[in-house]
């Protein structure tokens, strides 16, 4: 198949049981498909990789062995909570060790030179970006993205990865995971003041890692205009200036403004435009690569349009590089709040020290 654009997906990632109205739910991952699937996606646009579980070894890289046996323990018992947010079921170790190496498979289908694959989106669930070494929680258990980064660097030799993180909440877990690990920028943009309470504008880094975390804390009521703004000030030069080998996308859709978890304002399409960013960053720095995992998003039909902007991005972006150049807002063009301003010159201020900003 002569595509640069690919998707994991498995069925057993449905079987992953978070309860009755647990907003966690196989629902959002069967509305992503079926859009995709009418809008004709499936039938030859977008190839389809299978993942299979990641093995201990890939989990406990990231995972301490007492917190995996944890998982495994309570799976084994037959289910119960790990935290008060996240319901495990029998079968959630398996599923989460097959979400685990799903964002596995995304990597390996782009670096692998035999196909054509530049972008691959896995649709996994459980999410992982709330997950430390030691604690799942915020519906995560295995930290996805984290694990596949340590797969680049160790498997690769990726020595520059950056990853963007766009869920509407912060990634505690891969912010904590990279903290000190200066070959990892960890960009995040979230609603600020919100759970799980970190992401704060003074969370830089430490040690060898300081200035390799950047946050972006947004109010509520943030707007795509206020995110493109905000993108093209903080994310897209700090972005050039490192000059990552290698793109990860912790990709929620829960900043969309039906989003029942959280309260931004961003539209379907606004995913859309956040991914041309993105794309141009990876074909400017490293031959387009982007692998992307899907973390929150709980509407089921915001997820699913969103979903579909995105890869509607990355397919044209494989057409026409400057396409994203074309669309990436002119200063003037429109008003960004005053608080959304505000909060991108707090950033520039600190981040200053690290980079030509
Ligand atoms: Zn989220």
């Amino acid at each position: 198949m002569n595509t640069a654009t690919g998707f994991v997906y498995h069925e057993d990632y449905l079987k992953h049981d978070t309860g009755r109205n647990h907003p966690e739910s196989a629902n959002r991952l069967i509305s992503i498909l079926q859009k995709l699937e009418e809008q004709g996606l499936m039938s030859g646009r977008i190839e389809r990789l299978q993942p299979v579980n990641a093995s201990r070894e890939d989990i406990v890289r990231v995972h301490t062995d007492a917190y995996v046996r944890r998982v495994e323990a309570i799976c084994d018992r037959g289910g119960g909570m790990l935290d008060p947010d996240t319901p495990l079921c029998s079968d959630s170790y398996n599923i989460a060790l097959l979400a685990a190496g799903g964002v596995l498979k995304a990597v390996d289908g782009v670096m692998d030179e035999s196909n054509n694959l530049k972008h691959v989106f896995a649709l996994v669930r459980p999410p992982g970006h709330h997950a430390t070494s030691s604690k799942g929680m915020g519906f995560c258990i295995f930290n996805n993205l984290a694990i596949a980064t340590e797969h680049l660097k160790r498997n690769y030799g990726i020595k520059r990865i950056l990853i963007v993180d766009w869920d509407v909440h912060h990634g505690n877990g891969t912010q904590d995971l990279f903290f000190e690990d200066r070959s990892v920028l960890y960009f995040s943009t979230h609603q600020y003041p919100h759970y799980p309470h970190t992401g704060g504008i003074d969370e830089v880094g430490e040690g060898e890692g300081e200035g390799f975390t950047v946050n972006l804390p947004l109010p509520a009521g943030t707007d795509d205009v206020g995110y493109l703004y905000a993108l093209n000030n903080i994310l897209m030069p700090i972005a050039a200036e490192f000059g990552p080998e290698f793109l990860l996308v912790s990709a929620g859709f829960d900043a969309h403004t039906a989003d029942p978890l959280a309260s931004m304002h961003v539209t379907s399409s606004g995913f859309g435009l956040f991914m041309d960013l993105i794309a141009a960053i990876a074909e400017e720095n490293c031959g387009g690569r982007i692998a992307m995992a899907l973390e929150g998003g709980y509407n089921l039909d915001a997820i699913a349009e969103s979903a579909l902007s995105v890869f509607n991005s990355l397919l044209s972006s494989s057409h026409s590089r400057s396409r994203s150049r074309s669309r990436e807002p002119k200063e003037g063009e429109f008003s960004t709040s005053k608080q959304v301003a505000g909060r991108v010159e707090e950033v520039k201020k600190v981040q200053k020290e690290y980079w030509g900003i």
